[in-house]
């Protein structure tokens, strides 16, 4: 199913998190981003549209400021993601340079979907910047985002920017292969579920412990996201964005993943 969702959509949105971006020293992994680059430009060149939701300002923040580390002050914690989101940028616009593709940035924060007049502004530059052959990166704004009005996690972050831009395909790259019945950091025996036709069953099927479990964020997020996705028809992908050359693995069915069928 997976090589099909990907041969048939012309958008698509990709999504990283943190952990995906990060490598074992906790710094952001240039040749993950190298290799994506190059993925992506094949797809390119083949007439899809692509656009990127990325984390990682503040991995990429204390890849240059290592003495904040342990501030867990909040101006700090936004300042840091200040300058790691300048870092950010120049890691992908490095990478997507190297194949002669532009990048832009957009920081967003929840109050832009709230505004018809602000959705509606951000709709056009998407779609300008796309048919000019231009990939968005997108992240939330963090410098002005306090807890209060924060979309919170890049899940729906990326959910909304799917349905904004009318995508035909949403993948999240996490640090797992997908969804599966239990947590498989905690339960080795943990069985992936390959196809998710019917996301009211998931309660019943699913169970998770610790931090990332069930409903408390980690999987919930992503879970709420392919729901939101759904609502407009766009399938979602779940699948580990550290495997090797893992775009091109998913689309000929080397690698697996979760397909959310909406
Ligand atoms: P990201 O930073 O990529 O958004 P998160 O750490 O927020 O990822 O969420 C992914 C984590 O959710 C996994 O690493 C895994 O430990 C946890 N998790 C909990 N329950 C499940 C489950 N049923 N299936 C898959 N992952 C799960």
């Amino acid at each position: 199913m997976i090589p099909k969702l990907i041969s048939e959509a012309r958008k698509i949105v990709f999504k990283f998190g943190s952990n995906t971006l990060a490598d074992e020293g906790g710094r952001i992994n240039h040749a993950l981003l190298a290799e994506f680059a190059d993925q992506t430009a094949a797809l390119m060149q083949r007439g899809k549209r692509v656009i990127i939701v990325s984390s990682g300002a503040q991995v990429a923040g204390l890849s240059t400021l290592d003495r904040w580390a342990r501030k867990q002050d909040i101006h700090y914690r936004q300042a840091l993601c200040a300058v790691g989101q300048v870092e950010l940028m120049i890691a992908w616009g490095r990478a997507f340079a190297a194949h002669g593709i532009h990048i832009a940035q957009i920081l967003l924060t929840r109050s832009d979907f709230d505004d018809p007049l602000r959705t509606l502004n951000m709709r056009n530059t998407l779609f300008t910047l796309v048919d000019e052959g231009i990939i968005p990166i997108i992240n939330e704004n963090d410098t002005v985002s306090v807890e209060e009005i924060k979309i919170g996690d890049n899940d729906t972050l990326a959910a909304q920017s799917a349905v904004l831009w009318s995508a035909d395909l949403l993948v999240l790259f996490s640090d797992i292969d997908g969804l599966y019945d239990k947590n498989p950091k905690e339960y080795p025996d943990a069985e992936l579920l390959s196809e998710v036709r019917d996301l009211s069953v998931l309660k019943d099927r699913i169970t998770a412990g610790g931090t990332n479990s069930f409903g408390t964020g980690g999987i919930a997020t992503k879970i709420d996201a392919a729901r939101r996705t759904a609502g407009y028809g766009i399938p979602m992908i779940l699948a580990h964005g550290g495997r090797p050359r893992v775009l091109e693995a998913l689309a000929s069915g080397t690698q697996r993943g979760t397909a959310f069928l909406a």
